[in-house]
């Protein structure tokens, strides 16, 4: 080899190394990159529910780009599911290669093979789903809710949500709440009445309560709601664990406020044998893997004619104005992660009065802040 050549290759093999092994592509097309990372997420207040108590939340971050373009997603690992954000990225790097070789634009065919390649993997599933869509509609110009044919207007009021606490930290939660005009309430442990006291000493609003499959039996979940009934509460979510349908469609009959399912309820093909044992489900982009199967649920449901209510895991913006821009198509809302956490590395869908403001740039309309 001449001497020019060498320095030629040597240059050559410089300008790749610089691009770094993150990035590749298939010969003639432009080259795709893919940044998977995990944040930590820091809580306003220690968050308890019947699953876990923790200061902070890990969440895992994909950033794809292709053709100058980069979309963003995010996936929090949902703990009942031994999920967590380090197990979602070591999954999402044994199927780089695929990624970085699969055509972005036919999202719909990578998610679902990267669901069947990575079972019990969701909420990784999810940060890819969303960082596709994000790509998909900033390439297109316009936001995901236009890409999904829905009204901005018709965005969800979402409810604010307080973690199981102390009587005194729970009445600080609820007056910090003032300006949302429903409040969902975590109960299922041995403290629910004193909770329940705790927010009425405080606000007359409208109630939610969801018990995270906190009630052990039937007959408990039946007292507990019809107690709660009469406490202003307006629906109860997962009141028993998630594989008692049966008992949950025996406690449905006693009861007079609509139940959702909640933990039973993952993807759509689960939705119709829940159809007698609750009033609707919740759809949440970490449990279903992103919002092509959390449409599908949606769908499901409605033909079903069971009610939806769009939730998500203590998460930043990024993911929450995700599930924001398919809220339209919701009864309900609970789309309050972000406002739980402190360092929010993202900004996008605002909340005014509860009320979801969903941003108008393209895709997913989110824009990293801090890095
Ligand atoms: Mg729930």
């Amino acid at each position: 080899m001449k001497r020019r050549e060498l320095l030629q290759g040597m240059a050559a093999a410089a300008a790749a190394s610089a691009l770094g092994p993150r990035l590749a592509g298939a010969p003639g097309r432009a080259a795709a990159g893919l940044d998977i990372r995990v944040r930590r997420l820091l809580l306003r207040h220690q968050w308890t529910t019947t699953m876990s108590s923790s200061a902070h939340r890990d969440t895992l971050h994909v950033r794809y780009t292709r053709d100058g373009v980069t979309g963003l997603g995010e996936g929090a690992g949902i703990v009942r599911y031994r999920q967590d954000a380090l197990g979602g990225q070591k999954a999402l790097e044994g199927v780089r290669d695929f990624l970085l070789a699969a055509d972005p634009w036919h999202h719909a065919k990578v998610v679902a093979e990267l669901d069947r390649r990575l079972p019990g993997q969701r909420a990784a599933v999810s940060a890819v789903d969303l960082a596709l869509l994000d790509w998909a509609g900033k390439r297109q110009g316009v936001p995901l809710y236009r890409l999904l044919g829905l009204d901005p207007s018709e965005a969800a009021v979402t409810t604010m949500s307080i973690g199981i606490d102390t009587p005194e930290v729970t009445r600080l939660k609820v007056q910090e709440a003032a300006d949302f005009p429903f409040l969902k309430i975590k109960v299922g442990l041995a403290t629910d009445e004193a909770t329940l006291d705790a927010v009425r000493s405080v606000t007359k609003k409208p109630l939610r309560v969801d018990a995270n499959e906190g009630w052990t039996n039937k007959e408990e979940a039946v007292r507990k709601i019809n107690w709660l009934e009469s406490q202003g509460v307006e629906l109860v979510e997962q009141p028993l664990p998630a594989h008692m349908v049966e008992e949950a469609r025996w406690v449905r009959s006693r009861v007079h406020i609509p139940l959702f399912a909640d933990e039973a309820c993952h993807s759509a093909k689960e939705i119709p044998a829940l159809r007698e044992a609750f009033d609707g489900i919740v759809v949440k982009l970490d449990k279903s893997g992103g919002v092509h199967e959390a449409l599908r649920m949606i769908e499901v449901a409605r033909a079903l004619g069971m009610k939806v209510m769009i939730g998500c895991m203590v998460s930043s913006s990024c993911t929450i104005t995700a599930a924001a821009h398919l809220s339209p198509l919701a009864d309900y809302a609970d789309l309050d992660g972000h406002l739980l956490i402190s360092n929010d590395p993202y900004a996008g869908v605002r909340v005014e009065k509860g009320r979801l403001i969903l941003p108008d740039s393209p895709g997913l309309g989110v824009r990293l802040t801090a890095d």
